[in-house]
């Protein structure tokens, strides 16, 4: 009975071991670094979008109020070579009106041109971004589908080991198993080792030598405990 509980040891400490196996996989390290810079990406992505639509309106109401101001410079010469006016002093005055429209248009179009090169960096900022963004999701996608089969890996590893820890456990009084989990608890995981001379193959430390006799001399299924971490101690 107490060597299955060594046996029983053997496969715990196997599943303990995958189940770090998995917490500590690099590749999900990777993944998770690959994720935090995306979102920044995405972030510095969405900044750039909205500023980059900011200006784009600008340059639109700059475009829609020139080409407002250049009907308007088209109605009033319309006026002015349709026979209407006659007066030499109202012809001068509208040709004044034309002359103010287009210098404020030409105005609005120079300004136009500056935010239109803004606007062009901007475009070029986004499509940089973007580009830069996507090559981040496609490896995070690579990392995620190799941590995947990984993790899938050790799952399976992990399956075969406690249906053979479970089989192994079946066969163990409740009263012993319940003291061989405590013990684990207690013991980092160790609980049962073998007592190998006055050494207490859980701990690597040594009991008093007349305690390794007395251990040794007990009737068979006996339980003594290490007195240093505790497990049980099968001679
Ligand atoms: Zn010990």
């Amino acid at each position: 009975m107490l060597d299955t509980l060594l046996e029983l040891q053997t496969r715990d400490t196997a599943i303990d071991r995958l189940r770090h196996r998995r917490d500590a996989l690099p590749e999900r390290a990777a993944l998770e670094s690959v994720q935090t810079e995306l979102g920044t990406m995405q972030q510095q992505l969405g900044d750039a979008t909205a500023r980059r639509e900011d200006v784009a309106r600008e340059e639109q109401r700059f475009d829609d109020e020139a080409r407002s101001l250049e009907e308007k410079a088209a109605e009033v010469e319309r006026r002015m070579y349709s026979g209407e006016v006659t007066s030499p002093r109202e012809l001068q005055a509208l040709q004044a009106d034309v002359d103010q429209l287009r210098r404020h248009r030409r105005g609005l179009e120079d300004r136009e041109l500056e935010v239109m090169e803004r606007r062009e960096a901007l475009d070029a900022e986004v499509s940089e971004l973007g580009r830069r963004a996507g090559e981040l999701e496609a490896e995070a996608g690579r990392l995620a589908g190799a941590l995947g089969e990984v993790e899938g890996e050790i799952d399976g590893e992990m399956a075969v080991e406690r249906s053979a820890r479970d089989e192994l456990a079946a066969t163990v009084g409740a009263g012993l198993l319940d003291d061989y989990e405590h013990c684990r608890h207690r013991a980092r995981g160790m609980g049962a080792a073998r007592l190998n001379g006055n050494t207490c193959q859980g701990c690597h430390l040594s009991i008093p030598s007349v305690e390794a006799e007395r251990i040794r001399k007990s009737p068979p299924g006996t339980v003594a405990h290490c007195d240093n971490c505790g497990c049980i101690l099968v001679p």
